[in-house]
């Protein structure tokens, strides 16, 4: 089938998302110095206002010109030595290939496979911890939204597992496909090291990889002997001092970057929580109620409020369902990766959204579903996914002005409390 023309593409691929009008009008702009004196004041701004996104008061916050996976390099060859000990639990592709970079990064991985549709094993982790009497685990890592299965982990508890051992591994987090769209919190968690990326919850397109990194973890840098470059976090710290990079930043995508955290700060973190929820919660009623399909997630306790996978029923493949959703309606969903190739299929459902747009890839879903032969009811997960979200409000009840939220999460490294 030829590629359709008119019309506009439906982006619900689980990153990158679709980018607001008002953050690419703000991306074209003329290049300029990037060592003029007026530069400090665009990369000193967006630092600062990124570190409440993290909900860090005490971490310091860096940009690269990466993706999420350049992030992850960034925040191991930082920390860790060739040999080091790490604790890393892989239940999905994105975990998977987090543990791949470590074992090519010469780290030792003490692995905890987990069935893919469960995420990070809180017992299992807490287990191995109290094992480790030497303390030789370096560090502990965490994905917090594993976008692959569609899981959100609790990493509350995996630094409630840490405190209860009294191990004093660094915890690194994976934030990629949870930032700024479900909560996540650097300070009252403990994270020492979390890693995301601009084009998921921060709107934007690919091409930065953004990390927060706690004082604890920063201390240890001086004696971190991987060997780095490119990616050397002092070579950072010393040119953002004085609100300059390295070498030349990527100018539009910070840009855009201010106006997508000018977005964020109006809208309010905890607004854009519960909305991401509230819209998470519609797909999932289209899915479960109107298709009487299963999500790939196991039990809700792991549901994601920003990508959910769901899974075909035995005999059809599900990467069917994606190709006639991308030729025949114009609508991008992901694709199963790996380990769920061809029996998932992924609706994305975080950044810019609202509920007229998801329902373009619910009914899109629904019409490549049936033409591949799933036996679902034309309108079913529209008709559900309607019934919840017309029942149930879209902003918090109680609402917290936006600016109050955003400061207060500058000042105490939480909006909550
Ligand atoms: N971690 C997670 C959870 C992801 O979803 C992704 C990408 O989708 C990555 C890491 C890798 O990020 P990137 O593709 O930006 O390098």
């Amino acid at each position: 089938m030829p590629a359709r023309i008119a019309g506009r593409n439906f982006l619900f691929v689980p990153g990158p998302t679709n980018v607001p009008e008002r953050v690419q009008r703000a991306m074209m702009v003329a290049m300029e110095d990037h060592r003029s004196s007026k530069f400090p004041e665009l990369s000193t701004s967006v630092l600062h206002d990124l570190k409440g996104v993290f909900k860090t008061a005490t971490g310091q916050v860096f940009i690269f010109p990466s993706s999420g996976t350049g992030g992850w390099e960034a925040g191991l060859t930082n920390t860790l030595s060739p040999g080091d000990k790490l604790l890393a639990a892989r239940f999905g592709q994105f975990s998977h290939l987090w543990i791949d970079m470590a074992q090519r990064l010469g780290y030792d991985v003490q692995i905890v496979d987990v069935e893919w549709g469960e995420g990070v094993p809180l017992e299992r982790y807490a287990e191995a911890l109290r094992a480790d009497k030497r303390h030789e685990i370096r560090g502990v890592l965490a994905c917090h939204n594993e976008t692959a299965t569609g899981v959100t982990s609790d990493i509350a508890g995996v630094r409630r597992a840490l405190d209860a051992s009294h191990h004093p591994a660094l915890l690194f987090v994976d934030a990629v496909s949870s930032l700024a769209s479900i909560d996540f919190r650097m300070d009252d968690w403990g994270v020492d090291l979390a890693v995301s990326g601009s084009q998921k919850g921060l709107m934007l397109p690919a091409g930065l990889g953004i990390l927060g990194v706690s004082q604890k973890a920063l201390a240890l840098t001086a004696d971190a002997k991987s060997r780095r470059c490119y990616f050397d976090l002092a070579d950072m710290i010393k040119a953002n001092a004085t609100g300059y990079f390295p070498y030349t930043p990527a100018l539009p995508m910070l840009y855009g970057l201010r106006e997508s955290l000018n977005i964020i700060l109006e809208e309010g973190l905890d607004t854009i929580f519960f909305r991401h929820h509230y819209l998470a919660e519609g797909v999932r009623a289209a899915i479960a109620t109107g298709w009487h399909l299963k999500l790939c997630a196991k039990e809700p306790k792991w549901y994601s409020d920003t990508v959910s996978a769901v899974v075909v029923p035995e005999g059809i493949n599900a990467a069917h369902v994606v190709d006639v959703a991308f030729r025949r309606y114009n609508l991008a969903l992901g694709a199963g990766l790996s380990k769920v190739a061809g029996k998932v299929f992924r609706i994305g459902h975080l950044g810019d959204l609202n509920e007229l747009m998801l329902m373009g890839a619910i009914a899109g879903a629904e019409m490549a579903m049936q033409d591949v032969g799933i036996k679902v009811t034309a309108g079913s997960g529209v008709a559900a996914a309607s019934q919840y979200w017309r029942s149930h409000d879209p902003v918090p009840r109680k609402k917290v002005s936006r600016e109050e939220q955003f400061y207060e999460s500058h000042s105490t490294g939480s909006i909550h409390g």
